[in-house]
């Protein structure tokens, strides 16, 4: 009871107590102890400490100042990232390779911009947000950048990572301080420009039920930057403010996608194949290039690479040539890059040779039924040299950029992951467990055409893997007699393919043998190589479909055995 009330006027007047004791200690107890000397003596210690004073108040300073930029750490770094000027930004929009559908529309931006004094008489809405969307490595960055040049304003540039701080409130004072300087900016040349890359780190659905606050930060960061967006208006210098985000809109607050905040959108997809070919050639002015080299050839082998895939392809193969001491980059240099690129580096273990014939019997059967069966994706390579945790690949990649896989690829995806299975079996009669990850594959094709894409043979129609099953909380919707049907069509259709690849490849067995003999001989083969030794047996490439460009989820290419083996939807 004591004890609870003294405590009480501790907490309640725990200033005051420490000022008092504070004092005591400083003062009084020195004073009341050199009273009892003599008087020199006691000049003399004065003396000594009021001459040190200013030192002493110097390392106090300097100590908070370190304890300060602990607590409040990346002080220096934010200062440093966002400190962009625009006379060092000069990226033309010449510069932006591709993206002809985004660069229009940034350039109707720069018009804005530009024009924002008629657009005031006239009432029109002056832009504040806009938003990009598309995958790391397609020039997001090089297009704000752009925009900034041409329209000739400032340009600051920033990242969602650098606002995520463990204390509450840093993030949200360095939104703070990253308008302000902007608004300086602004005073000074009209307009500026605010670059935030990975907005989604700042951006996303704020949380408001997290028992341990650990939310509670971003979300004071994300509502700084909606004031501070509020905050625009229309009479004040001009600032733009640009998200760039990897991930899709749909994850952002939907705060920030009200009016007067981002409205709008732009996508920045991967490059097509004429835009590759473009930003190829456009690399290649940078590096000492054979001028023999087909870049043409090049942007089809290098289908669904971004931009900066494409420059890391070049410097690549710049370090392939330099470990070779040639002055030149040649075709087999850039070859070999986008192979490292896409496979990963070779990594040679010691098999014994029945292993290794197995493995290239295996990959010899993937082969013929991609460059036989498959309807649209080409052989790009294929090897049994050992590279990060895979002893064989069939790369292979789409012989124009597809958007959408209809049925007939789909089984093309499957047939091609069984050929590995039906080669051992033809062979040695008996299957090794390499087929693991093939199976694995084949079986997400058919198991998604069956359950959610309605391509099963037993008139099956609608996506069944939407309806809960087993103990979820609206219980098992889903019959055991329905499940048991849907499983038995995916089961169907891997089989009917597996009749219809080990039909193949015994009536070409010839050809089977001779790949296996090839593989083991050379390790890796070409695509050239690949169709030199099928002309020989009369089998000609197939021509390539013309087909319209079609938009929906991107694919990525495939690869047998490979690390990224499911051939997506
Ligand atoms: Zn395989």
């Amino acid at each position: 009871m004591v004890w609870a009330k003294i405590r009480l006027f501790f907490q309640r007047n725990w200033l005051w107590v420490a000022i008092v004791v504070g004092f005591i200690v400083a003062i009084l107890i020195p004073v009341w102890y050199m009273s009892g000397m003599e008087e020199s003596v006691r000049r003399y210690i004065v003396g000594i400490n009021v001459a040190s004073l200013p030192w002493g108040i110097l390392q106090t300073l300097v100590f908070v100042g370190f304890l300060y930029l602990l607590q409040y750490g990346g002080g220096f770094a934010q200062l440093r990232k966002s400190k962009v000027d625009a006379s060092q930004v000069k990226v033309r929009f010449t510069d932006v390779i591709g993206l002809t559908e985004a660069k229009r529309e940034a350039w109707e931006m720069v018009q804005l911009i530009k024009d924002r004094a008629a657009l005031k008489r006239v009432g029109g809405k002056i832009l504040h947000g806009m938003l990009m969307i598309g995958p790391p490595g397609c020039g997001k960055t090089m297009l704000a950048k752009a925009i900034a040049t041409e329209a000739g304003i400032p340009f600051l540039s920033t990242a969602g990572s650098e606002f995520v701080e463990v204390f509450v409130g840093v993030g949200a004072s360095r939104v703070r301080k990253l308008f302000k300087q902007a608004r300086q900016y602004a005073r000074a040349y009209g307009a500026c420009i605010i670059f935030i890359d990975e907005l989604e780190v700042v951006g996303k659905q704020r949380t408001f039920m997290d028992a341990f606050g650990g939310s509670s930060e971003s979300n004071s960061t994300l509502n700084q930057l909606l004031v501070e967006m509020d905050g625009l208006t229309d009479d004040e210098s001009h600032i733009v403010v640009i998200g760039a985000m990897n991930a899709r809109e749909e994850v952002l607050d939907p705060a920030l996608m009200r009016p007067g905040r981002f409205d709008r959108t732009i996508s920045i997809g991967r490059p097509n194949l004429q835009e590759r070919q473009e930003i190829f050639e456009y690399y290649a002015r940078k590096i000492h290039l054979d001028p023999a080299v087909d870049l043409a050839r090049l942007a089809r082998k290098a289908v669904f690479k971004t931009p900066a895939e494409i420059e890391n392809i070049l410097k690549e193969a710049a370090l392939v040539a330099v470990r070779d001491r040639r002055e030149l980059i040649n075709y087999r240099d850039l070859s070999t890059a986008l192979e490292r690129i896409e496979l990963g580096v070779a990594h040679r273990l010691t098999m014994s040779p029945r292993e290794r014939e197995m493995v290239a019997y295996h990959e010899a059967g993937h082969l013929i039924v991609l460059y036989l069966m498959h309807p649209t994706d080409d052989v790009f390579k294929a090897s049994i040299v050992q590279r990060a945790g895979t002893l064989g690949v069939v790369h292979h990649i789409p012989r124009e950029e597809l958007h959408l896989s209809d049925r007939n690829r789909l089984l093309g995806h499957i047939k091609t992951s069984l050929g590995g299975y039906a080669a051992e079996k033809i062979r040695y009669g008996v299957t090794t467990s390499g087929v693991s990850s093939d199976f694995t594959s084949a079986m997400t094709v058919a198991h998604d055409m069956v359950w959610s894409l309605g391509m099963g043979e037993g008139g099956l129609i609608g996506d069944f893997s939407i309806i809960p099953a087993g103990q979820s909380m609206k219980g098992n919707q889903l019959s055991e007699a329905l499940k048991e049907k849907l499983n038995m069509e995916t089961q169907r259709i891997l089989h009917d393919c597996m009749v219809e690849v080990d039909q193949v490849l015994r009536t070409e067995s010839r050809i089977l043998d001779r790949f296996a003999a090839e593989l083991l001989r050379r390790e890796e083969l070409d695509y050239d190589e690949i169709v030199s030794i099928f002309l020989e047996y009369g089998k000609p490439p197939r021509p390539i479909p013309l087909s319209p460009p079609m938009t929906a989820n991107a694919a990525p290419e495939g690869m047998q055995d490979g690390v990224a083996s499911a051939p997506a939807l």
